[in-house]
């Protein structure tokens, strides 16, 4: 079991042992109506394409800082990631989902691709958007029971990458 802390959060990392740390933006407060505040996810990526299952992770956030608040906006930072609600239970959705995308957009024949060749990473990002707005009820995330929250790695594995939680 591992726990990782920082002055705000302490976080149990049991099922993504690769999220290292959550990093404050601002000054660190509960938030209330009417006042939002931003956190962010920061961890690595091990394949070059994934989805990487944060569901956890913006719960925490969520269930610590989103009494009073009404909605969580999550946001990729990065040209070429992503961030997708998707079922979680089988995981050959996740399979389905990057096998399709390599259908619609083959690697190796985009003009981009001469600069430092991954334009079809940039154009699944753009598909699939980096953003995504949650409900937020009493604190909880209203997801259903299959909806998870999955940041879309598709020029990776990369050392760092980020995630800004909004809530409002
Ligand atoms: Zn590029």
């Amino acid at each position: 079991m591992l726990f990782l802390k920082c002055p705000q959060i302490s976080v149990r990392l049991d099922s993504l042992p690769f999220i290292h740390y959550k990093e404050p933006l601002g000054r660190p407060r509960r938030a209330k109506k009417g006042v939002s505040m931003k956190r962010i996810l920061t961890f690595e990526t091990r394949e070059r394409e994934d989805l990487v299952d944060i569901t956890e992770e913006v719960r925490a956030i969520v269930s610590e800082y989103g009494v009073g608040c009404d909605l969580c906006a999550l946001y990729a930072l990065g040209a070429t990631a992503a961030i997708m609600i998707q079922e979680n239970w089988d995981p050959n959705i996740k399979k389905d989902v990057l096998d399709c995308l390599r259908i619609i957009v083959p690697k190796g024949q985009w003009i981009h691709d001469r600069i430092d060749g991954n334009g079809d990473a940039h154009i699944k990002a753009g598909i699939i958007g980096p953003s995504e707005v949650i409900p937020v009820q009493e604190g909880k995330l209203l997801l259903s029971t299959w909806q998870n929250v999955f940041f879309c790695e598709f020029d990776g594995p990369r050392s760092s990458r980020k995630v800004v939680v909004t809530l409002i």
